[in-house]
């Protein structure tokens, strides 16, 4: 006779989606590590309908991606006008290989 009870199922664990070892603890259920490598939560889209809302800064909106990313350093006089002109052209601020602080 079978003496195994019903398998139970593991318990549920929240684990980031791209890297496996991190708990979620960013939306789109990342980690912090992934959630702000550039790059990782675009490859995830929001699941959240409330995050299609497109009010305020740095939202996506619907707005089509900056056809180039800059080279410009954040915050500094360069960055600023590529950003406004992004506005301009009605395009997303932020394009996933914008240059990035280096920590
Ligand atoms: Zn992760």
């Amino acid at each position: 006779m079978c003496r195994n009870g019903p398998l139970k199922p593991p318990p549920v664990r929240k684990i980031c989606q791209h890297c496996k070892k991190s708990s979620i603890n960013r939306p789109r259920a990342l980690c912090w590590s992934c959630y702000y490598t550039p790059g990782v939560k675009d490859l995830y889209p929001s699941t959240s309908m409330y995050a299609r809302r497109g009010y305020g800064f740095g939202l996506t909106g619907g707005r089509p991606m900056p056809r180039r990313s800059t080279t410009a350093k954040p915050g500094t006089p360069e960055k600023i006008a590529v950003l406004m002109k992004r506005a301009k052209r009605g395009e997303q601020l932020w394009h996933p290989e914008d240059a990035e602080e280096v920590e």
